[in-house]
């Protein structure tokens, strides 16, 4: 009986969660911004998606109305009050692996999909497993957005401030040289930045930067450490997906405790 009464209580609070914490779909509930990596098979990475579990969630966005959007239209909506479908959803790509074009492309225009790649521009077109700047211009041509990764994928709070300066200002300069268009956006490597940084970031020339601080952008997040929702293979890779999407409010507060409490 007293189990019972336990398991009825923990099933109720549940609900009540989920009915409080569970997101609607339009936009004061937030926009999320998907963080991916590698789409590849048989890589035992938990941030290598199976081509299967990509298009599945491809699919899933694509049958329930989400509209990709840019990170300009993102900062448009947060700094200037643009318009903005519900559903809208910004999928972003970290580190330029070749996957990404020979894999994930393919998939996204399929559904008609656009999305953003942070480039770790010291690697383009000079490691296999990366992408190389043929690759990268062909899917601008077809209206894919570039950011910057830095130069090398350094933590840039661990490297000096000159360093660091050095970093964002010539992996921006070299995307603008290579795609003949401004590189406003940048996606903190490993998500480590601190206020010094944020600094950096906006006199190197950056609009805005997205950490991996979970969670979705509001109306007043910082643009200099925009929340994302990374996605990870797992044994219930949708499932995870679905749940970090749709109750993206409820997992951050989790989150949040469990940092608070060391676990
Ligand atoms: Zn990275």
């Amino acid at each position: 009986m007293f189990w019972a009464i336990i398991v009825c209580c923990i099933i109720t609070i549940g609900i009540i969660s989920i009915y409080f914490y569970g997101e609607t779909d339009n936009l004061s509930s937030g926009i999320p911004v998907l963080n991916y990596h590698e789409v590849e098979d048989n890589v035992n990475n938990p941030l290598a998606l199976t081509v299967r579990d990509f298009d599945d969630q491809m699919a899933y966005l694509h049958a329930r109305g989400y509209t990709t959007i840019t990170p300009d239209q993102l900062l448009n909506y947060l700094n200037a009050g643009g318009k903005l479908p519900d559903k809208s959803i910004l999928i972003t790509f970290d580190d330029g692996y070749v996957n990404n074009y020979t894999n994930a492309y393919p998939i996204l225009k399929k559904y008609g999909f656009t999305a953003t790649f942070f480039l770790i521009t010291d690697v383009i077109g000079h490691n296999p497993w990366y992408m190389n700047w043929d690759q990268v211009r062909e899917m601008q041509e077809q209206g894919f957005q570039f950011g910057s990764h830095t130069l090398s994928h350094v933590d840039l709070t661990s490297i000096s401030s000159e360093e660091a300066a050095l970093q964002l200002v010539k992996s921006r300069e070299g995307i603008e040289w290579r795609l003949k268009t401004p590189a406003k956006y940048l996606a903190y490597p490993g998500g480590f930045y601190n206020p010094q940084i944020e600094k950096s970031v906006a006199q190197a020339g950056y609009k805005a930067a997205f950490s991996v601080k979970f969670g979705r952008v509001q109306q007043g997040s910082n643009p200099l450490a925009l929340e994302r929702i990374p996605v990870f293979k797992s044994r219930w890779t949708f499932l995870d997906f679905y749940v970090r999407l749709k109750f993206t409010k409820a997992i951050g507060k989790i989150k949040a405790v469990k940092d608070e409490i060391g676990l």
